[in-house]
């Protein structure tokens, strides 16, 4: 298995609708191994459909708790468990993540129970190691050092983003669910991938006079969220080598395309860009290497 990223869902929000692409779940595949940031519906067919065995996943990290980011982790952990899930999969969310998983589990008593006692199935409980993370180091091993940073995503408290230095490989920088944060621009600092999240202005206004909510809703996106020329700063600020946006406001408005996001960052990013859209895979090798920008 090469190493690579693979994008399952991209947009933003939690509504799914006839055509529109799923909400936000990203896989990045490197050493045989399956990390997933964020479980929005879907994630675990997207997963399937990528060509990637559950029972390959090692780690789920969740960036808050909001359910376009995981309505679908305890679903997700009882089928990889049912698929042939052996080794203990690591799960890192902020606080909530442990009463989410819980709870979970006591919904779906009746079923674990009776598979680990009528089909000899290790208990999912064992094989599921949570921790609770909040800003800084989250994870160090030879392979993979994880830090978060909190970011600005009111009225969400615990929100943050990512950052996995793969060593010897890549740097890949998940901003999650923000509006404009400069200290971003440090943490993600030579980061060879930037995963930003990304509003269209238009494309919000045209939202707001769809589903009504005026100024309220307009207020809310404004304050919580980021517009593609933003994260494009951000971006440049950092010096990555590669900005993909994702979580894409709007996601499923046949009226917005790629040339309108990529109008919208032509004054603030002149480096490699990649509109974020449901199965896209960016390799991971050599060949996807830091062109700068
Ligand atoms: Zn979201
Ligand atoms: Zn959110």
């Amino acid at each position: 298995m090469s190493d690579r990223l693979v994008l399952l869902g991209t947009k933003g929000g939690p509504a799914v609708r006839p055509g529109s692409p799923l909400p936000t779940a990203t896989a990045m595949v490197v050493g045989g191994q399956v990390t997933l940031v964020d479980c929005g519906a879907g994630v675990t067919v997207s997963l399937a459909a990528a060509g990637l065995e559950l029972s390959a996943l090692r780690r789920v990290f969740l960036t808050h708790l909001h359910s376009d980011h995981v309505l679908e982790l305890g679903p997700l952990l009882h089928t990889a468990w049912t698929s042939g899930l052996s080794r203990p999969l690591a799960v890192f969310g902020p606080a909530g993540t442990a009463h989410y998983l819980g709870s979970f589990m006591e919904m779906m008593r009746f079923d674990i129970k009776t598979r680990i006692e009528d089909e000899g199935r290790l208990p999912l409980r064992d094989l599921i190691m949570l921790t609770e993370y909040s800003q800084g180091e989250v994870l160090t091993s030879a392979q993979l050092c994880v830090t978060a940073l909190a970011n600005r995503h009111p009225p969400v408290k615990e929100s943050y983003a990512l950052r996995f230095d793969w060593q010897g490989r890549k740097s890949i920088v998940f901003s999650g669910d923000t509006a404009p944060f400069p200290p971003l621009a440090d943490f993600a600092q030579g980061a060879d991938i930037l995963l930003h999240e990304a509003m269209l202005p238009a494309g919000m206004e045209a939202i707001v006079a769809r589903v009504g909510g005026g100024e309220r809703l307009r207020a809310h996106l404004r304050a919580s969220h980021s517009e593609a020329a933003q994260a494009g700063e951000i971006a440049a600020a950092a010096g990555v080598g590669h900005l993909v946006l994702h979580h894409l406001i709007p996601a499923d408005d046949p009226a917005f395309g790629e040339e309108d996001w990529r109008a919208a960052l032509a004054e603030t990013w002149a480096g490699p860009l990649t509109i974020g859209r449901d199965g896209l895979v960016i390799p991971l090798g050599e060949e996807a290497g830091g062109a700068g920008g």
